[in-house]
């Protein structure tokens, strides 16, 4: 698991390995994921 930070609602939350798309927990905003290193997520945008 890697945290990201939700762009839209500022809120931090676990995106599971090698996931490539994850909506915000809290706010449902879709967001498309990379992996710049096989354990850290970053947000690439909007799904
Ligand atoms: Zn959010």
């Amino acid at each position: 698991m890697s945290e990201v930070r939700c762009l839209n609602c500022l809120k931090r939350f676990l995106v599971p390995l090698k996931t490539e798309v994850m909506a915000c927990p809290y706010c449902k905003t879709k967001y498309r994921i990379s992996w710049p290193t096989p354990n850290q997520a970053k947000v690439r945008g909007l799904a």
